[in-house]
């Protein structure tokens, strides 16, 4: 027997001697932008500051897009074999450095150690492995045309594609549109969110060593404002692939328009119901699952199940377990390496999160939680919050808040349940709880959402299409639907009698 155990690792010391390069990515090199523009970046976790971040400007991002130009005839042609071993390697690099990439991602989103070590760099890069696996499966088609004729459908990559994405799963989402953007054979230029740029930037320097060729991958850091917008008006990029507000996406559409009628994929905001039936086979599995639903990564989640409409015969004692399991969510130090939450992504964000509770205690009540915690000296920190006895067409049950913050609403029918849920300009996610299957259907089907979980919250996975209904946007990241957002179908007519 193994009777050897590991010591605990000190991520506090880690991240003494970490020393992050916050230099855009271009062309296969680390790049300072035009004029050296630069901004600090802090954690949100104590507040040090982590790196000098490259400021990149519409020259930059010009820089950017002709090196993806340049390289898209060569990677478009590669063969899917070429593309799948480069991204394989990329894989298995990011593996032996996972501990790296999880602590960048922690310091730099508040992030507990615990999850960016289990969940974010890992889920990134099975999603890589994913990709790379799908592309040389895919088959084109041979439609049925008169005789005299053959006709291929194929999928053909689109080009230069700019990937614009948020700060709450940096290297997740950044993944999200990157292993099938590449896998397809197009050209990136991904502009991370700038309070999170240092775990893709790395993967950058690793996908160079993996031997992706240069201008294939390239990262412009930056504001949305400068290097955001200089992407969205670009004439020389062919689609791209946004996760971000809705407030954002419209303007991304705008610049579409306005610009080269750039595709576009939104994944935008989401205020997701989650419906416990009283009829629920085990309540405290409901409560547990809820909490994680409105709690986890510090409630900064799209499809966050912040809206729990509860049937009233079982309201109250819901409400009980749901405020025991609720204390799994509450803040520690994100890299003591704990259960818990860390850090929001930054004081003033938590200063508008705080406002929502606010709100909620003047014109309803906070049922538990509310208040505002300081750990490591950084004031970004909130326990997990439900609040209750509001209006159902109150704001807080129709307005995305972004933190720890759920809640708690009375129905007596299931039409009620189902109209309350669907009371809000979003759609991203649902979740119902019931032990009856006929309800199970009946209900998800009426739902407007993209992903309805029955039994369960936030069902996702790398083969399952993710993304909105209505103001949440359209488009699918995930599964192979997510292709669609990066090739286009081309036909090929061969007239032979
Ligand atoms: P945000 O829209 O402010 O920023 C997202 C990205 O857009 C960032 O990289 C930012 O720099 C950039 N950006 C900002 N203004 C821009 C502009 N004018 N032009 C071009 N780019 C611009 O969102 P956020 O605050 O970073 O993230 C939170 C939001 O993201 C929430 O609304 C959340 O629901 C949404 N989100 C959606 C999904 C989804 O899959 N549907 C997933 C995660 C987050």
């Amino acid at each position: 027997m193994n009777t050897t155990t590991q010591a605990p690792v000190d991520w506090h010391a880690r991240a003494e001697s970490l020393v992050p390069d916050g230099r855009a990515f271009i062309a296969g090199n680390r790049t300072a932008a035009g004029g050296h523009r630069t901004r600090l970046t802090t954690s949100p976790i104590d507040g040090r500051v982590l790196a000098e971040l490259s400021s990149c400007g519409a020259s930059d991002v010009d820089t950017a897009v002709a090196a993806a130009r340049r390289a898209f005839p060569a990677w478009s042609r590669a063969g899917a074999e070429t593309r799948k071993g480069v991204l394989l390697a990329l894989a298995a690099l990011m593996e032996n450095h996972a501990d790296e990439l999880a602590l960048l991602e922690s310091l730099d989103s508040g992030k507990p150690i615990l999850q960016t070590t289990t969940v974010d760099v890992p889920g990134a890069i099975s999603t890589l492995r994913w990709y790379a696996e799908a592309i040389d499966k895919q088959s084109g088609e041979l439609p049925s045309v008169p005789p005299g004729a053959t006709a291929l459908v194929t999928r053909e990559p689109l080009g230069v594609v700019a990937a614009i994405v948020p700060w709450n799963f940096p290297l997740e989402i950044a993944m999200w549109k990157l292993a099938p953007a590449l896998a397809s054979g197009n050209t990136l230029v991904l502009k991370p969110a700038e309070q999170t740029s240092l775990s893709v930037l790395r993967v950058a320097d690793l996908a160079a060593e993996a031997g992706l060729p240069d201008g294939v991958l390239n990262i412009v850091t930056g504001t949305g404002r400068v290097a955001g917008a200089a992407l969205a008006m670009h004439m020389d990029v062919d689609a791209l692939a946004f996760t971000g507000s809705t407030a954002v996406s419209r303007t991304l559409l705008e610049a579409s328009g306005r610009s080269n009628l750039k595709r576009l994929s939104l994944e935008a905001g989401g205020k997701s119901s989650n419906i416990i039936f009283a009829d629920t086979a085990d309540l405290s599995a409901a409560a547990s699952k809820a909490a994680f639903g409105a709690f986890y990564n510090q409630g900064q989640v799209c499809s966050a199940n912040s809206r729990i409409l509860v049937q009233r015969t079982i309201h109250d004692d819901f409400a009980g377990l749901l405020a025991e399991a609720a204390a799994d969510y509450r803040p520690a130090d994100p890299l003591a390496g704990v259960e818990g939450n860390g850090a929001l992504i930054s004081s003033s964000h938590t200063d508008d999160v705080e406002g929502w509770i606010q709100r909620g205690r003047a014109e309803g009540r906070v049922l538990f939680g509310g208040d505002r915690r300081t750990i490591k000296g950084s004031n970004a920190y909130l326990e997990p919050t439900v609040l209750g006895g509001l209006a159902a067409d109150h704001d807080v049950h129709r307005e995305e808040i972004f933190g720890p913050v759920a809640v708690l609403h009375p129905f007596d029918t299931e039409d009620e349940a189902v109209a309350l849920a669907n009371n809000t300009d979003y759609g991203l996610a649902a979740s119902v709880w019931t032990s009856d299957l006929s309800r199970a259907h009946r209900v998800a089907g009426l739902l407007l959402a993209g992903t309805v979980s029955v039994n369960t919250v936030d069902a996702l996975g790398n083969s399952t299409p993710f993304g909105g209904f209505k103001q949440s946007g359209f488009g699918r990241d995930l599964s192979l639907y997510a292709f669609d957002n990066y090739t286009a179908p081309k036909t090929t007519w061969i007239q032979y009698g």
